[in-house]
């Protein structure tokens, strides 16, 4: 028998007491990312979970030989610490010390240890595993953990409760075609298009929720900007005066993650040359203002949503006038979905619902929604639905609401821009687009 206490963890290598420990022997496990054999020693770069290091090989000076340790072999290294201004991070250990681990059955596919992989998106796709030990490649998805941990971290000090909800579901609460069928014990149902009916409800019980969860949209074409599978970080808040509420949380939480970011994801900022936005305050203009503004024209003809082109058009205009890399639209069209969104009172024609566009992409949907039960069922029926389908959903209306709205901030667009990547499949790790369910 086994026991396991927990109290003899094995430490990851630490950058910050590598680097105090100049003169010491540290000991740590490693990838080999690179070997470049000199005349009598060898330089062998280590990668660790998030650094690289600078190592050299001496033949005498180390236990342990180098013979059969090549690129993508695991190691356990001991290693005397030098200051080193021109190795990565600042140091460069004289090895004393290499062990194998395990090595690998046949060589990369990827030039892994270039800067940049510089292959082809589909051949970096195909070659995913590889792809992402590219130092480059892998800083994206530790840049997507530094937005979701800031997301959380803003949501918690402002006292959103986290939730998790179904994501086999009975309804889509988008409509539309791009829903995703399963079969369910032979009965029919969904992947969730969004956690909106579940966030809906627990308003009711939590005041203000949060999820951060995948989110399946079945789009049958391949754009830039859609992906089949993508991560939604979603907020709902009870007892909002407008939607002006939600777009000002929004703009609270963007600069919180934005800042979260730059306080801990240094190297990675780094290494992509990503510029990271100040957010100061949004500019916002109504879906009318803007068609006036890019059409020329006070009234939005036959159009209920923003071509991506306009999406960019707004974005040129929010940099120009206001510096800003973000700019909110507000008031669409009240026939346009979500059934849910509600209308305005001084004008029914449009909805209290806003879209938040960043370097020419929408990346959220928001707005207020209805709260009161008849409100919500005569809504449905103006978009042709029948309430009697959504039965389910209307229970929480039934049993009352606070007056609350809330929004979707799409993961993958967000990071995207925040990198200037001109294709969202580099913003997902394992990307699933109409073509792809593999890797
Ligand atoms: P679009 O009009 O660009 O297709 P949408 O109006 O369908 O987007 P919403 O339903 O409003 O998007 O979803 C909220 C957010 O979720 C979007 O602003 C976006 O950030 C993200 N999102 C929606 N669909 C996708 C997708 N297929 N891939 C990646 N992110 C998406």
């Amino acid at each position: 028998m086994v026991v396991v206490s927990g109290k003899e963890l094995k430490k990851e290598f630490d950058l910050a007491q590598a680097q105090a420990s100049v003169g010491e022997v540290i000991t740590f496990r490693a990838c080999v990312h690179k070997v470049r054999g000199m005349s009598g020693f060898s330089f062998v770069v280590l990668r660790t979970a998030r650094y690289l290091l600078q190592s050299i090989y001496t033949d005498g000076e180390c236990e342990g030989s180098l013979e059969g340790i090549r690129e993508g072999c695991y190691v356990e290294i001991s290693g005397r610490v030098k200051a080193e201004e021109r190795a990565f991070n600042g140091i460069e250990l004289a090895l004393t010390k290499i062990t194998l681990l395990s090595k690998p059955a046949a060589e990369y596919p990827l030039k892994v240890s270039q800067r940049r992989l510089g292959c082809s998106l589909d051949v970096n796709l195909d070659n995913r595993t590889v792809a992402l030990r590219n130092p480059y490649e892998r800083a994206a998805f530790k840049m997507q953990e530094g937005l979701v941990q800031g997301f959380h971290q803003f949501m918690q000090a402002n006292r959103f409760t986290e939730i998790h909800t179904p994501k086999i579901v009975a309804q889509g609460a988008e409509g539309g075609a791009n829903i995703f069928h399963i079969d369910y014990f032979q009965k029919p149902a969904f992947l969730n298009q969004s956690p909106q009916f579940y966030k809906q409800a627990a308003v009711a019980f939590f005041d203000r929720v949060y999820e951060v969860a995948p989110v399946y949209r079945a789009e049958k074409h391949a754009t830039s900007r859609h992906i089949n599978e993508y991560i939604g970080l979603d907020f709902e808040m009870g007892f909002i005066d407008s939607m002006y509420d939600v777009m000002a949380m929004e703009t609270a939480c963007l600069r919180a993650m934005m800042e979260y970011v730059k306080a801990h994801y240094q190297p990675e900022i780094k290494i992509l040359g990503a510029e990271i936005p100040e957010i100061g305050e949004i500019p916002s203009v109504t879906f009318l203002e803007a068609m006036e503004m890019l059409r020329g024209t006070g009234s939005a003809g036959k159009k209920f949503d923003l071509d991506p082109e306009d999406e960019v058009k707004l974005c040129e205009y929010a940099k120009e006038k206001y510096d800003s890399d973000f700019i909110f639209v507000t008031h669409f069209p009240s026939s346009k979905p979500p059934f849910y969104a509600m209308n305005s009172k001084e004008d029914p024609r449009v909805a209290y619902k806003f879209d938040l566009l960043f370097r020419g992409l929408e990346i959220t949907s928001g707005g207020q929604r209805i709260h009161d039960y008849d409100e919500q069922v005569e809504k449905m029926r103006a978009q042709g639905l029948d309430p009697a389908d959504f039965e389910s959903y209307l229970e929480s209306h039934k049993y009352g609401l606070p007056p609350h709205g809330g929004l979707g901030i799409g993961l993958e667009r967000l990071l995207m821009k925040l990198l200037n990547q001109p294709n969202i499949r580099q913003a997902s790790m394992f990307p699933r687009d109409i073509n792809r369910l593999l890797p």
